[in-house]
């Protein structure tokens, strides 16, 4: 059997990468996490006093284009069916989102066909923009600046503190725009939640022999000399004590409302509108919608810039950060028994489908090029750090 490894966070990336070198090649490994609960940022736990089951973090929604990432999750737990649909409060009224055609007739007081909707669309869309440069361009390429003004510069301003032209394009190509009445907030075939939550899930992906977790246990570069190999999966700057200086990122906040009945109608209410300090509003108990709750919980978002004691939420990737990335990248590479691995260590905006994604991955590339004796791989390939 090979050195047992130490594996830094218990959140999917941890866990999922846990579980693969244990089940392909036997590896031992002890996975610690600074906190006192396994899952990250995906944690969720009933509330004592209603049993909802709250995101304590945030909302996490499920959702995948890849069958067997798919078919990883539900190895670990039943998952419940659960499609997105997220509404907009405006001060024109609520509209439906992602953009579909009914937010659009509904907009433009129109009772246009697909193909009506999209020529229409098209006539507002910037054409002399080629390559959109930034967030505000490709909004303007693709959806015009009417739309762009109600739905997403002031929900970007709010919830990045910057102006939507420091932002990357890759941010708003998250979001699909439809020529359908199609509601559904992701494209993915693959969409649900798990039964009885995302740390019930991954506790199950650490239950296994190899696999040893320790919580309370921040690391320490000592701790590297007992073990075969480390993964990282905590913030990268952190990893080398910021020496370089602070990636940014977003973090945020909520104020949380409990009352009874039904609060907003749906799990996910977004407020464009600049003038208001939050960006939205999650009720979580319609996230099991196959559950009964009299009382309900509400979450009112908002966000702010990371400070030191903050938890760091959303990469923001602006040019000085990108700058900066490649100089810590430098320092990971020249590493020789650590690699990077996850949305912190990588200092990318990536849902929970692309983690377990990866990791299942880079188990994959690290145990075989241990196995050819070349140089394991410090960072996954689809990083391009
Ligand atoms: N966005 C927006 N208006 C909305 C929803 C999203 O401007 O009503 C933008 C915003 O910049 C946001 C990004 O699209 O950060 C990605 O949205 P998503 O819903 O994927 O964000 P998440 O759920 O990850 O916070």
């Amino acid at each position: 059997m090979p050195d047992p490894v130490l594996i830094v966070g218990a959140g999917f990336s941890g866990a999922v990468l846990a579980r693969q070198l244990a089940e392909l090649a036997d590896v031992k490994s002890i996975v610690i996490d600074a906190r006192d609960h396994i899952a990250g940022n995906c944690h969720t736990e009933r509330d004592a006093e209603t049993g909802i089951m709250v995101h304590t973090f945030g909302p996490h929604i499920f959702h995948t284009d890849r069958a067997d990432v798919w078919a990883y999750v539900n190895r670990f737990s039943e998952f419940r069916p659960f499609v997105n649909r997220v509404k907009a409060t405006t001060d024109r009224g609520v509209f439906s989102l992602p953009v579909n055609l009914h937010t659009i007739n509904q907009f433009f007081g129109t009772s246009m066909s697909p193909a009506e909707a999209r020529e229409f669309i098209q006539e507002k869309a910037d054409t002399s923009i080629a390559e959109p440069a930034n967030f505000e361009e490709q909004a303007l390429k693709f959806i015009g600046r009417e739309l762009y003004e109600a739905f997403f510069y002031g929900y970007t301003k709010k919830q990045w503190g910057c102006d939507p032209t420091e932002l990357p394009a890759a941010i708003l190509s998250r979001l699909p725009v439809r020529f359908s009445y199609d509601d559904n907030y992701y494209n993915s075939p693959f969409q649900g939640m798990p039964a009885e939550g995302y740390t019930a899930l991954i506790a199950k992906i650490l239950d296994h022999p190899n696999i040893e977790v320790r919580l309370n246990t921040r690391y320490e570069h000592a701790m590297a000399e007992q073990f075969g190999h480390v993964f990282y999966t905590g913030p990268l700057d952190e990893y080398f004590a910021h020496r370089l200086g602070r990636l940014s990122y977003r973090t945020v906040f909520w104020e949380k409302k409990k009352s009874e009945g039904d609060f907003q109608g749906v799990a996910v209410m977004n407020y464009p509108d600049p003038k208001l300090p939050y960006t939205r509003i999650h009720e979580h108990k319609h996230f099991t919608p196959w559950e009964k709750h009299d009382s309900t919980l509400a979450f009112v978002e908002y966000s702010k810039e990371t400070g030191p004691d903050d938890i760091p939420y959303y990469p923001k990737r602006l040019a000085a950060d990108k700058e900066l990335l490649a100089s810590y990248a430098t320092l990971a590479n020249a590493e020789q028994k650590v690699s990077f691995l996850g949305r912190l260590a990588t200092y990318r905006y990536m849902d929970m489908h692309q983690v377990i994604g990866e990791a299942i991955d880079f188990a994959d590339a690290w145990l075989a090029a241990k196995s050819s004796g070349a140089k394991t791989p410090t960072f996954p390939a689809k990083a391009a750090l």
